[in-house]
């Protein structure tokens, strides 16, 4: 964490609750809100009735969303390990869990999807959602349409760190959570990394301003190269997108690209262009980088996706624009940044399971299981470990006990 505000800010929620939440609302929302505002039940709404081009759009999304998380949602495993020792692998869904939705610069509806649906498939039952006061959350149909189909009960109406403390300490009404999961810009990222560091609430992966690295050689895909970097590029003027050429004409031309269409007004992130030499070097600064995501556009280039290991998500295709899997491709959007691809990976419902190993002995298990343990527990001069497994082996074949 980089901000010593941050640390203020969960101190203040932790210690004066409510009342610092609404200040720090009103400083950086600049939105005042009274303590009943605070908590919201879009299931208490009349039904939201929204334009059908957008209900259709929607329903879509999260139909596609929900068949690859229920595809890739982890399955128990049993492994019959030895006569008398049956070992297993199996997974249990979180207690309550907080999803923070970005509603900062845009209001990010897909973020709701893309994390909810994980959460759910997960077998998550209690869900609180934190959106950002800004515009009219509780109004707007689309928002509301979206919560009323995932059912959610719970939404607390304050954005960035203020928003992450309350998830994690909790505030009258609002039972503090187990995981915090969802993006967010820096202030939320630093929040709940801060959190976790505390030991107050376990957090999904650091998802914050977004990046986008592409590899390209061919100047005809100049134009979808640009627009791959600018769809992050929008995202925040903390966003971060590269070009990875060993083409210098493609390079200029995606500059150029950029240079006429883009408004000097616009606040967007931050574009860089790595010129090297082929594409192992390509594949090593890829690598490097460790991007949220990665595109790989042409034929060229396309074949080198098995050897790119540190990227949230790989898009293989000039079809596969990364705002594809913004919205409807299917994974979840909400990735790792800042490099920490190189160790996390980008959410799932793994992310809102416990995994689970279960040791189970039937009495056959061969005495060799007990003699090497002894041996062991001998070794580190652990007495009593030594002494259960030794009454045990006694045990072994004894009827009736
Ligand atoms: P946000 O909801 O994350 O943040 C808005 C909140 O930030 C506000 O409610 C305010 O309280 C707080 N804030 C603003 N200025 C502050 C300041 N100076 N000090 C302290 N707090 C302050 O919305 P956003 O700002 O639009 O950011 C969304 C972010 O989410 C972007 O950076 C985007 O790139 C990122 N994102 C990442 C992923 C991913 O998977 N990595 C996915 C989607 C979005």
């Amino acid at each position: 964490m980089s901000d010593p505000l941050i640390g203020d800010i969960l101190d203040a929620v932790r210690d004066r609750g409510v009342k610092a939440v609404l200040e720090y609302t009103e400083a950086f929302d600049h939105v005042r809100l009274s303590p009943d505002d605070l908590i919201w039940n879009p299931l208490a709404e009349a039904p939201a009735v929204i334009d059908p081009a957008v209900r259709e759009a929607v329903d879509f999304a999260m139909d596609q969303i929900r068949r690859f998380h229920e595809a890739t949602r982890p399955a128990p495993v049993t492994v019959n390990q030895a006569p008398g020792l049956i070992l297993r692998e199996v997974f249990q869904p979180l207690g309550r869990v907080g999803l923070y939705v970005p509603n900062g610069q845009f209001p990010l509806v897909s973020s709701l999807m893309m994390t909810a649906i994980p959460a759910q498939v997960a077998g998550v039952t209690d869900l609180v959602v934190a959106i950002a006061p800004r515009g009219h959350v509780t109004s707007d149909p689309v928002w509301l349409y979206v919560l009323q189909k995932l059912g959610i009960r719970q939404v607390l109406r304050v954005g960035g760190a203020q928003a992450i403390a309350a998830l994690g300490y909790g505030l009258p009404g609002l039972p503090p959570v187990d995981l915090i999961a969802g993006p967010g810009n820096r202030y939320v990222a630093w929040a709940k990394q801060e959190l976790f560091r505390r030991g107050v609430t376990g957090i999904d992966v650091i998802a914050g301003p977004s990046e986008v690295l592409v590899i390209s050689q061919d100047t005809a895909f100049a134009p979808l190269v640009a627009l791959d970097l600018l769809a992050q590029a929008e995202h925040d003027p903390d966003a971060k997108a590269y070009l990875v050429s060993w083409n210098p004409d493609l390079i200029a031309a995606v500059k150029d690209y950029i240079a006429s269409h883009v408004n000097p007004a616009d606040r967007l992130g931050q574009i860089e262009y790595i010129l090297v030499a082929n594409a192992n070097e390509a594949v090593q600064t890829a690598n490097r980088i460790a991007p949220e995501h990665l595109g790989l556009i042409g034929a060229e280039v396309e074949p080198l996706w098995p050897q790119l290991t540190t990227a949230g998500a790989l898009f293989v295709g000039r079809l596969a624009g990364q705002a594809l899997g913004d919205y409807v491709a299917g994974p979840s959007h909400v990735l790792p940044t800042g490099h920490t691809g190189r160790f996390l990976s980008g959410l799932s419902t793994r992310t809102f399971m416990r995994r689970i190993s279960v040791i189970q002995t039937e009495d056959a298990l061969p005495a060799a299981f007990l003699e090497a343990g002894q041996v062991l527990a001998h070794l580190e001069g652990l007495r009593y470990h030594e002494q259960s497994l030794a009454v045990r082996q006694q045990l072994r074949g004894q009827e009736g006990l």
